[in-house]
C-alpha cells in the first residue's frame, strides 16, 4: 500500500475522488492474480470461476441498489459513461426526435450528452434550482409535454451535495409515461437507494466516489414495468451485458465495486453521523472566523453529510486556492477539472462571477479526522488574514 498523504495535508475533496477502501483491495486481490479469468470463457474452469465472481458481484449489487432482476446491472467504466448510456441510449432507440428535461445543475457528463443531440432535432430544457440548489418537482411537472422522453435528474450534486427530491419527480414521470434517470454517483452509499420503490428506472454509480475502484460504474436498466422504455448500445462488439455494453468486464474491479457499496451501505448510518458532525463543526467554525463574510451555497440541511461549499466575500477565490496549497479542497472554479470557467452550478444558485470565484468545495470523507477540520479552517484564515493585509 502507498504510504497516506501526511496528515499537513488533509485530504477534503471526496467529491472529486475517494480512496480504495483497504478491505475493498483484499476483496480485488484473486483477481488482480491468479484468477486472472475472462468471465466471458465458458469452456474453463478459469472462465467459471472469474463468471461466478462477477455474477456474486451483481447480485451484491442488486441488494445495494433495491434491484431484484441481476440482468438490470449493467456495467460501465464509470458514472460518465452510464449517463452517456442513458441519455444517448435512450435517444437512438426513439425512432423520432423528443424532448428531454434536466437540471442546469447536472453534472457535465449529463448536460453534455444532452446538448449534443441538439443538432438531430432533440429539444433540451435546462430547468433551474431555486436558491439553495433544489428543483422543485411541480416545475418538472409542468416542462413534461407530449414529446418528452425522458427527464434526468441528480440524486446528489457534487459541488454543492444537495439532494434533489428524486423520488417525487420520479413518481410524476411514472405517471406521466416519461422514463425517469438519475446520476447516483455521489448518492450511492452516501444516502439511502432503493430504485424499485423510488421509482428510478435508469440509475449511474461511479466505483471511485465510494472507496471502490477508478474506472468501474454501473447503469441499472428497468427491465420490466411502466413506462416501457428501451435503450440503444453505444459500443457494439462481444455482445456482453445483455448487448448493452459489449467489452471484456474487469472482473476484479467488479468485485471492488460492489464490495465497496456492501461496505458503504453497512456503514452508512454512522458515517453519515460523524461527517455531519465534522461537517457542521467546520461550519460553525469558519463562521464564527469571518462573521457576516462567508456564505453557505446549498440548502442547509438537503445536502451530503460530507459536504460544504462556502463563499467568501471579498476574497479572490483563484488566490485563496493557491495560498491553500497542502489543503486538497476544490474552488469554484476549478471543478470541472481542465476548464478555469467559474461553476456552472453555482451560477445557477444566482451568485455573480466574483462570488461564484471565491468559493471553496470541503468533500469530508471516511479518512477525515477532527485534526484535519481544525487544519483546515487555520489555512483558510491565514490565507485570507494575508489576502487582507495586502489589499
Ligand atoms: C464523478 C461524477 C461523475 C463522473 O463519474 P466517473 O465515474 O468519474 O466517470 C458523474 N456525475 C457525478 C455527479 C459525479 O460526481
Amino acid at each position: 500500500m502507498p504510504a497516506p498523504p501526511p496528515t499537513s495535508q488533509p485530504y477534503l475533496d471526496h467529491h472529486a475522488t475517494t480512496p480504495l477502501d483497504e478491505r475493498v483491495l483484499e476483496a480485488m486481490r484473486p483477481y488482480l492474480q491468479e484468477e486472472f479469468g475472462n468471465a466471458a470463457s465458458s469452456n474453463h474452469a478459469y472462465g467459471w470461476r472469474a463468471e461466478a465472481a462477477v455474477e456474486l458481484a451483481r447480485d451484491s449489487l442488486c441488494e445495494s441498489l433495491g434491484v431484484s432482476d441481476p440482468s438490470e446491472i449493467v456495467f460501465t467504466s464509470g458514472a460518465t459513461e452510464s449517463n452517456n448510456l442513458a441519455i444517448l441510449g435512450l435517444a437512438d432507440a426513439s425512432v423520432e426526435p423528443g424532448h428531454i428535461i434536466t437540471l442546469a445543475t447536472e453534472h457535465r457528463s449529463v448536460l453534455d450528452p444532452c446538448r449534443s443531440l441538439v443538432h438531430r432535432g432533440w429539444r433540451i430544457s435546462e430547468l433551474g434550482v431555486d436558491v439553495e440548489g433544489i428543483v422543485d418537482p411541480s416545475a418538472i411537472a409542468d416542462a413534461i409535454e407530449g414529446e418528452t422522453r425522458l427527464v434526468s435528474v441528480m440524486m446528489a450534486n457534487n459541488e454543492i451535495g444537495v439532494l434533489q427530491p428524486v423520488s417525487a419527480i420520479a413518481a410524476i414521470c411514472r405517471e406521466r409515461g416519461v422514463t425517469f434517470h438519475t446520476d447516483a454517483a455521489q448518492a450511492a452509499g452516501k444516502i439511502s437507494l432503493d430504485s424499485t420503490k423510488q421509482g428510478l428506472d435508469l440509475v449511474s454509480v461511479s466505483g471511485h466516489k465510494l472507496y471502490g475502484p477508478k474506472g468501474i460504474g454501473l447503469l441499472r436498466v428497468r427491465k420490466t414495468g411502466r413506462p416501457r422504455f428501451r435503450i440503444e448500445p453505444r459500443q457494439y462488439g462481444g455482445g456482453h451485458e445483455g448487448g448493452l455494453r459489449s467489452g471484456t468486464l474487469p472482473v476484479a474491479s467488479v468485485v471492488g465495486l460492489a464490495r465497496a457499496f456492501e461496505l458503504c451501505v453497512l456503514e452508512q448510518e454512522m458515517e453519515t453521523i460523524r461527517l455531519a458532525g465534522l461537517r457542521d463543526g467546520l461550519w460553525n467554525e469558519l463562521e464564527s472566523a469571518f462573521p457576516g463574510r462567508v456564505r453557505r451555497n446549498g440548502h442547509p440541511t438537503e445536502r451530503l453529510a460530507g459536504n460544504l461549499n462556502v463563499s467568501i466575500d471579498g476574497v479572490d477565490g483563484d488566490r485563496l486556492l493557491a495560498d491553500l496549497a497542502g489543503l486538497a479542497v476544490s474552488s469554484g472554479s476549478a471543478c470541472s477539472s481542465a476548464s478555469p470557467e467559474p461553476s456552472h452550478v453555482l451560477l445557477a444558485l444566482g451568485h455573480s462571477l466574483a462570488l461564484a470565484r471565491a468559493s471553496l468545495r470541503f468533500g469530508l470523507g471516511r479518512g477525515t479526522t477532527p485534526n484535519d477540520v481544525t487544519l483546515a479552517v487555520e489555512r483558510v484564515a491565514n490565507s485570507i488574514h494575508s489576502q487582507h493585509v495586502e489589499n
